[in-house]
């Protein structure tokens, strides 16, 4: 029975836990080879049919060269303000000396070299994200930056420190708490607040306090309510898809390089190190809470449906400190976020920022977040929270007045326009989100993903209606003597459309991939959002190289499987279900776990697993029944199901035949399925020579 809660879990915990090797991929510095500016020069980076950028992609850059405000030098004077001190390393290694952690790899962007292959303005959030030390935001508060994918924020209390968020990994935490403590004078932590259920704010928890601590009360855990339930389901039912989206959005197997992976827009990236989840003892249910916290008067702001499923902002009036968790940072965020969920809402979050500006903002002297730098000065603040509150509430209204218009999902991307004065303000650019994926996420929010042409309800798949294109236009040879013209114009798009085609009727036709990925190429050089930059990157690696490397998930983190809730295990079981095999095939069964008085009715009719909690049924074929702390140890892998019944765990009533049944039924995912035709290798190689990756712990923001 081992087996069957291996096989359902790992998938969608690769998710959760994208934990990997070796993170020896250095920064692959180069001398560019895109400085000619005319021709497309084969660069000597880490992919060997790679390209520098196009004359048409230098004039794009010259342009947002000179028509971005780069005259506001803000961000970087307060990136830099109240710096303390950086450690001696740049890298930090887990308890088996693996490196899980190394900012050294992006020291390229430090050279105060222009680089060609990335958009100015995502140059210069990379470059603010290399950010890396302990800085002062104020009397009593301190944040430690560079460490991970977000900040660990310190502040004092009484008797000990309080920490806000707590980074990715047990390893990282630890590194940064550490440090803090040798700079600024050793001090228990007495409390810490998870602003949201994202894990690159609660995965270090184990870095910074023992379990034992939280248990005998010497330790508070603080969050919004609903933290739990949210912290594990966001991404389990889907899993595996997002798993596999990661490699685009995230770019999570794309070498450090100019011309690959050069930020993640919130940070540089997300730690590999060991991802923990202690569950919170107090939890603020209000839509606006007071506490007291190691003697520091907190005032928390739940901002549900926001960044977040579950999120809060928190005041510190004593200090007139404004913490926004990652609801106001330094770029529009994902209203879609491209590994997929669901669709984010932009007016909630619109109007959860206005309620802090008037609740707290026109008092506030700094105002501070999980990702990037505070600002400081009331003005400042008012100024950087207007600034998102209108760029979430105008892409809203104003996607949605044109879908009142008649301008649909597959159009408005090239409809809609920021403001001219937003798109002056740099905390309103779109460096994790994109003005694109997030104005049609808009509409889909509201109108679904029809277009209401009624032929796109029932599309062919470009597979089927592939082959019929390319004949009509003659074959392959003309669409590829058109895609070279088009691309020769640096018009990526339009020959990216024909190209497409091409590759979806002739999937084995490595030239038609290696144009369309040149075309990729040069779209992804011009994005200033790294999600669209890294999904362009990634795709034209896989369309030259097929499907890359690197490990995949290989552990599973008890705390993650301890927090899940035997529903969301049931549920995803029921979509590991494969329904041909399940035909004709009808039991029910009770599971029943008396130490968390929990049961369920399972049932398989109709090629379809259900689950109804706080039932059971009388005529069951299968009672099974176990406590749920040994439950996970079966899930996790630890103990068989063998092993609890001669244990006396585990108990059976009726017939176990259908355990056994229930597990030949389901499927196994591939975390490497294709999603660009021809692609799919018997075995995978590695990007970089060393074959050395950094497969983050997490991703989830
Ligand atoms: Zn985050």
């Amino acid at each position: 029975m081992n087996r069957v809660y291996k096989t359902l879990l790992i998938p969608f915990l690769a998710v959760i836990l994208f934990s990997q090797i070796s993170c020896n991929n250095q920064s692959t510095e180069t001398t560019d080879a895109e400085t000619s500016g005319s021709d497309l020069a084969v660069s000597d980076h880490f992919d060997p049919k790679g390209k520098g950028p196009s004359k048409h992609t230098l004039a794009i850059w010259e342009n947002w060269k000179k028509t971005l405000p780069f005259e506001d030098k803000r961000d970087f004077e307060e990136a830099q303000k109240g710096f303390i001190a950086a450690p001696d390393f740049r890298q930090i290694k887990n308890a088996e000396g693996r490196v899980i952690w190394d900012i050294g790899r992006y020291d390229f962007l430090l050279n105060e070299q222009d680089h060609q292959t990335i958009h100015p303005s995502l140059q210069r959030i990379a470059t603010l994200n290399m950010g890396y030390g302990l800085y002062k935001v104020s009397d009593g508060i301190y944040q430690v930056r560079g460490f991970d994918l977000s900040n660990m924020t310190l502040v004092e209390g009484k008797t000990g420190w309080i920490l806000i968020d707590v980074l990715t990994t047990k390893e990282t935490s630890a590194a940064a708490l550490k440090f803090a403590n040798e700079q600024l004078g050793e001090r228990p932590v007495r409390a810490v607040i998870y602003s949201h259920t994202h894990a690159d704010h609660f995965g270090g928890i184990r870095g910074v306090v023992n379990e034992e601590d939280v248990i005998a009360g010497k330790v508070k855990i603080i969050a919004p309510e609903g933290f739990m339930n949210f912290a594990v389901s966001e991404n389990v039912i889907a899993g595996n898809a997002m798993n596999r989206r990661l490699f685009y959005q995230y770019g999570v197997l794309l070498p450090v390089s100019p011309y690959g992976h050069v930020d993640q827009a919130l940070a540089k990236n997300v730690s590999s190190g060991t991802l923990g989840l202690i569950a919170p003892t107090i939890s603020i249910s209000k839509p606006v809470e007071e506490l007291v916290v190691d003697g520091l008067r907190m005032i928390f702001h739940n901002t549900p449906n926001t960044e977040a499923p579950v999120e809060m902002n928190t005041y510190i009036p004593e200090k007139k400190a404004l913490w926004m968790a990652e609801n106001v940072t330094a770029t529009i965020h994902n209203i879609y976020t491209l590994r997929g969920a669901l669709v984010r809402d932009a007016l909630t979050w619109s109007k959860k920022i206005s309620e802090s500006l008037y609740m707290f903002g026109e008092e506030a002297d700094v105002m501070f977040a999980s990702h990037h730098w505070p600002r400081w000065g009331n003005e400042r603040v008012q100024e950087v929270l207007r600034t998102q509150r209108d760029a979430y509430g105008h892409i809203h209204n104003t996607v949605l007045n044109l879908a009142n218009q008649g301008v649909t999902v597959n159009e408005v991307h090239n409809v809609y326009e920021v403001p001219a004065s937003l798109q002056k303000q740099w905390s309103a650019r779109s460096y994790h989100g994109s003005v694109e994926h997030n104005s049609r996420a808009i509409i889909n929010r509201y109108l679904g993903y029809w277009d209401a042409n009624p032929l796109t309800l029932i599309p062919m798949a470009e597979r089927e209606s592939a082959p019929l294109f390319v004949e009509m236009m003659g074959g392959a040879g003309p669409i590829i003597e058109k895609g070279k013209e088009l691309f020769e114009e640096g018009k990526y798009k339009h020959a990216g459309e024909l190209l497409n085609k091409l590759v979806f009727a002739e999937p084995q036709n490595q030239e038609a991939k290696d144009l369309l990925a040149d075309c990729y190429e040069q779209i992804g050089y011009q994005q200033e959002s790294t999600s669209v930059r890294n999904s362009f990157l990634a795709g034209a690696y896989e369309l030259r190289n097929g499907i890359p490397g690197g490990e995949m998930p290989k552990s599973v983190t008890p705390d993650i499987i301890r927090a899940m809730s035997t529903e969301t295990w049931l549920d995803f079981l029921g979509v590991k279900l494969n329904s041909k095999k399940a035909e004709g095939i009808n039991f029910k069964m009770n599971i029943i776990t008396p130490d968390n008085n929990e049961k369920f009715l399972v049932e398989l009719s109709n090629s379809t697993l259900s689950n109804l909690k706080g039932f059971t049924a009388k005529n069951a074929d299968l009672t099974l029944t176990l406590n749920r702390s040994d439950l996970n140890m079966a899930m996790m892998g630890v103990k068989s199901f063998e092993d609890l019944l001669k244990e006396g765990k585990a108990k059976v009533e009726g017939n176990p035949q259908i355990l056994a049944q229930l597990v030949g039924m389901l499927d196994e995912f591939d975390p490497r399925f294709e999603i660009l035709p021809g692609t799919k290798k018997e075995k995978y190689q590695s990007p970089t020579a060393d074959g050395g990756f950094d497969a983050p712990a997490f991703i989830e923001d």
